[in-house]
């Protein structure tokens, strides 16, 4: 069965297309088209915009690159939330016209949810991981336990990727910054104290934000400031995803996220899994990202699970919540 994916929460309008291999995911084509802003953050509007002039052409180009036709697609799913509104309406909105045109069921799936299955489907001896969910917006420990995925601890104010787009901005970085702050951090010398927020399982991330700019203000040399922004984040993150891991007695855990392209997050949590002799995984980078492919693979599970939408079923949720997700292809 061959499924397309349409990725649309944020910034990137993603088009996957994915064929179920015994179980397994086989991921046909991924393409992914970003939206920059020139300056400042992400407006909603603008990034919809974008994805409503990219979204058409990149279907072509993802058909063209799997090398189908669009008659070859079985099933058309969608990220239904949660995300930015335009973008989520407009991703839905291609996948509802997709879905008519070619006579295709239709399958709104939750993006969060996505991110761990898709580990799942892709890493043969991923089975039941802890995740841990590091993007730019969303920051969140899931994990499935009596009938659900649930969310063990999140950011309580912004996401990582946020936090760290966020000083780069700042100091006029380019967006997104998280890879510029972990070439800068490599150079780093010397910790300087920060605010470690972990609040019960949860995470907050903001006063760290204001500490490190204050640093900033004070002349103290970048590569000390970024190096000390991603040991007290990196550690926060790793002690809330290992206390999961203690509270459901799992033994696997898994990153997903853009975030988890850091190499020192890797090393952190891979670590950490060492010492608690239990399994580390991380999907290739591509996956990893916001992307179609994850998008198209949970629509597929969830299919073969029995799920139908009628087009009336398929409305965004700006606020999808990933433990409010039936989920009926696992136990
Ligand atoms: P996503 O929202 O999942 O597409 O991820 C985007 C976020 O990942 C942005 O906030 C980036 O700054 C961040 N990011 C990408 N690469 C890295 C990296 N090497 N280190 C830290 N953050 C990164
Ligand atoms: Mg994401």
């Amino acid at each position: 069965m061959i499924t397309i994916g349409i990725e649309g929460t944020a910034h990137s309008i993603g088009i996957g297309i994915v064929e179920d291999k015994d179980g397994s995911c086989k991921v046909l084509s991924n393409m992914i088209k970003t939206y920059r802003p020139e300056k400042g953050g992400i407006h909603p509007r603008e990034a919809a915009n974008h994805h409503v002039a990219h979204v058409a052409d990149l279907i072509n180009e993802a058909l063209k690159t799997a090398d189908i036709s669009s008659q070859d697609i079985d099933l058309v799913a969608f990220s239904q939330g949660p995300g930015l509104g335009p973008c989520l309406r407009t991703a839905a909105t291609a996948a509802r016209a997709l879905s008519l045109k070619l006579e295709r069921p239709i399958i709104g799936v939750n993006h969060c949810v996505a991110h761990l299955e898709i580990g799942r489907g892709m890493i043969p001896d991923c089975t039941d991981p802890v995740l841990l969910y590091t993007s730019g917006a969303n920051t969140q420990v899931i994990a499935f336990a009596e009938g659900k995925y649930r969310v063990f601890g999140e950011t309580l104010d912004i996401g990582i990727g946020n936090c760290l787009d966020k000083f780069g901005r700042a100091l006029g970085l380019p967006f997104p910054s998280g890879p510029k702050i972990e070439q800068y951090a490599k150079q780093g010398e010397r910790y300087l104290e920060l605010p470690y927020s972990v609040k019960g399982m949860d995470i907050a991330f903001s006063g760290l934000l204001t500490a490190a700019l204050q640093y900033h203000t004070k002349h103290k040399r970048l590569e000390d400031i970024c190096y000390s922004l991603q040991e007290t984040a990196f550690a926060a993150l790793t002690e809330i995803t290992e206390r999961a891991m203690a509270h459901t007695e799992k033994q696997q855990v898994l990153l997903g996220g853009g975030v988890a392209a850091n190499q020192r997050l890797r090393d952190m949590v891979s670590l950490m899994a060492e010492d608690r002799g239990a399994e580390f995984f991380v999907p290739e980078k591509s996956v990893c990202v916001d992307n179609g492919a994850m998008i198209a693979w949970l629509g597929f599970i969830m299919y073969q699970s029995g799920v139908r939408m009628e087009l009336k079923d398929t409305i965004i949720n700006q606020r999808f919540r990933t433990d409010q997700v039936k989920v009926s292809w696992r136990d």
